[in-house]
């Protein structure tokens, strides 16, 4: 069987801006591709390819990014990391380099088959309908998200309350102890509104604000 390719837009070290991993030290690998089109997507460049790696190359990469940066985790983001042949390479990729924490940075509409160890984690996302992409996520996920290493993370619109109202009841529902976590859709819901959201119904989620936005600006890129 020929060495799957996979094909990236960027690579390189920087800080995670959101979820359970923010402000920690990491090396960000974006795969070409995606099969969402969500209004706000902050990555216009997700489908260029700038380079081609097969397994053997990028399992090369994450040998020396243990090497040269000891504690910085590995995330596969997009695009979509998900698409194609990639779920079964990045869960071997993980089991070959058992010492690296390796985060998968998913939109949530691929049903994820193969999760591997506990060093490979997964942030879902699920998409709503502001985002132009409402209903994409896939429910089958819910149960099979492990609580203490995978999350689910809602990108939220004000006109979106009412929906992620549901959505946390649902997920809390099949996967008590799944972390969630809810982050504003930039310049469409005041922070203040959104604390006052969580506070006041008294939803066990987490706020996640994007670090990386607040240090590099909104407009940056490569960071
Ligand atoms: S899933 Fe992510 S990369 Fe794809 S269109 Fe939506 S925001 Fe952009």
């Amino acid at each position: 069987m020929p060495e799957v390719v996979f094909p990236i837009v960027e690579r390189f070290f920087t800080l995670s801006g959101e979820a359970p991993t923010a402000g920690q030290p990491m090396y960000l690998i974006r795969f070409s591709g995606c099969n969402l089109n969500c209004s706000y997507c902050d990555t216009p460049n997700r489908n260029e390819i700038n380079e081609q790696l097969t397994f053997t190359e990028l399992a090369d990469v994450i040998a020396k990014v243990e090497k040269e940066y000891p504690g910085a985790f590995v995330l596969f983001t997009g695009g979509e990391p998900l698409l194609n042949e990639r779920m079964e390479a990045i869960s071997q990729l993980a089991a070959k380099h058992s010492d690296v924490l390796f985060y998968v940075e998913t939109n949530g509409s691929v049903f994820i088959q193969d999760f591997g160890k506990g060093n490979l984690r997964y942030v879902a996302d699920w998409k709503t309908f502001s985002s132009g992409e409402g209903g994409s996520f896939c429910k089958n996920n819910i149960k099979k998200l492990r609580a203490g290493l995978d999350c689910i993370k809602i990108v939220v619109d004000k006109n979106d309350l009412v929906y992620v109202r549901l959505i946390i009841d649902a997920i809390k529902k099949d996967n008590p102890g799944l972390d969630i976590y809810l982050s504003p859709q930039t310049g469409k819901i005041d922070l203040k509104d959104l604390a006052a959201f969580i506070t006041e119904n008294r939803l066990d989620v987490r706020l996640s604000l994007q670090l990386h936005k607040i240090i590099w600006g909104f407009d940056a890129k490569g960071v």
